[in-house]
């Protein structure tokens, strides 16, 4: 696939940002575990928050194939600060893209996609991650006529009988209670797109999605994970402890929210697959640079063939994932079907990143180890490719199916 004259500039525009801002600051960060704000300042007025945002709602107006490269290209400067824009960018951008009304859109994804906000995305909870139709997170229609709160923490989910109540038919908030699990952003970001249950009898039907500021009482960011790798991301434990919403908050409809959830996670699987493919680019480069120096039995150890083998086979699996990607992304772009391909792509990526990163360490022996070299941090920043967004095994699931018709 070869990319367009503005694809090219809009990557290389932030290839110059990630190698000159994200690269030389990345080793600081993961042992700091410091946010940087100011990088995701920058990268906010290279237009990376909104890039596939319409121009009219505040965004670059671009399509996922830059937004594909774009990633990549902060995936190669920092690992961390990839998965926190590319979070933003999809599954929430995407969601309120097609899902949000206009005065959600406008107060919203515009500041979203200016990034003058930071979007967060809840979906999974402590006792279920891939199983997603089984969450226990609960959103209660209040207000005119309805009693308010839910007394002693038990709830009052609506349309109890498997119907689907809209909140046209009364009640002026919502209010959220349970526990989510691992989310990115969950501390740093401004408003989370939050997946809860309305009607419990409903299942896959009875979730709906709601935009809930960070700031609403009752969001309580429980504690921050002790991650092996992407420290200057946070991933938090949230609480939802009679969080209150007004109901103008609801995304879509009631009992959309799961749909809405796997429709934004499609997008997002191409957005980790060229994560994946940032981080393992970079892990190569250094492996590269180093066999031509390093010296063993009177020659670079570039030039034994176990050695340059090894990197060929690397930067060939590495273009494959990049194919894989462009074409899901491509797929996207024209508005035709791309869950099989997203998940290839995913699959792929992530798990050839793992090994492109493993044998870059090999290759630099025991300094591929240590911290002098950033191998062993890309390394652990790369692992959590294979689970987040979906497992490897839940993206096998998905092509599987595909193949059984
Ligand atoms: C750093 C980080 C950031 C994250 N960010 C977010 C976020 O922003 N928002 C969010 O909602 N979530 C987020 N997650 C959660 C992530 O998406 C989940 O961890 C992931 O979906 C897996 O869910 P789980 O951890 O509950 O594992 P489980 O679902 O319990 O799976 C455990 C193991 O069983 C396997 N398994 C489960 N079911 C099957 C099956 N049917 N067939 C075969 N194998 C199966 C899985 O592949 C896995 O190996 C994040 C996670 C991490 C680590």
């Amino acid at each position: 696939m070869i990319l367009s004259q503005d694809q090219e500039m809009v990557r290389d525009a932030v290839r110059d940002f990630a190698q000159a801002e994200l690269w030389p600051n990345a080793a600081k960060w993961d042992k700091e575990h410091h946010f940087p704000k100011d990088a995701h300042k920058g990268l906010a007025a290279l237009g990376a928050y909104g890039i596939c945002v319409p121009e009219e709602q505040g965004g670059a107006g671009l399509d996922y194939l830059t937004l594909a490269l774009v990633l990549e290209e902060i995936a190669a400067g920092d690992g961390g600060t990839s998965t926190v824009i590319s979070v933003t960018n999809c599954p929430v951008n995407a969601i309120l893209m097609k899902f949000g009304n206009a005065a959600q859109k406008k107060k919203w994804l515009e500041p979203l996609a200016q990034g003058q906000m930071l979007g967060a995305f809840c979906l999974t909870e402590p006792h279920v991650g891939s199983d997603a139709s089984s969450l226990r997170t609960t959103a209660v229609l209040e207000g005119d006529g309805f009693t308010a709160g839910p007394p002693q923490g038990e709830t009052r989910p609506l349309g109890g009988q498997g119907g689907h109540v809209s909140a046209e038919r009364g009640g002026d908030h919502y209010v959220i209670n349970g526990v989510k699990q691992f989310i990115t952003s969950g501390k740093n970001g401004d408003v989370a797109i939050v997946i809860a249950v309305t009607d419990k009898g409903a299942g896959k039907k009875g979730m709906s999605a709601f935009l809930v500021p960070t700031s609403a009482p009752g969001y309580v960011v429980a504690r921050i994970e002790d991650k092996l790798g992407q420290h200057s991301s946070d991933t938090a434990q949230i609480n939802f402890d009679n969080c209150r919403i007004p109901a103008e908050n609801l995304i879509g409809k009631e009992g959309e929210g799961y749909g809405i959830a796997l429709g934004g996670l499609e997008g997002g699987r191409i957005g980790i697959a060229a994560q994946s493919v940032g981080m393992a680019r970079s892990a190569l480069e250094v492996a590269v640079a180093y066999a031509k120096d390093r010296q063993s039995f009177g020659t670079a150890i570039f030039n034994h063939q176990a050695v340059g083998f090894r990197l060929a086979d690397c930067a060939t699996q590495l273009e494959a994932a990049r194919q894989l990607i462009w074409h899901a992304a491509s797929l996207r772009d024209a508005g035709r079907p791309c869950l099989k391909e997203a998940a290839m792509a995913k699959l792929f990526a992530s798990e050839m990143a793992e090994k492109v990163c493993s044998a870059a360490i090999q290759t630099l022996g025991g300094y591929g180890y240590v911290s002098d070299f950033p191998l062993e941090r890309i390394y652990r920043d790369v692992r959590v490719c294979q689970i987040y967004e979906g497992t490897s095994d839940v993206q096998k699931i998905i092509i599987q199916r595909s193949l059984a018709g």
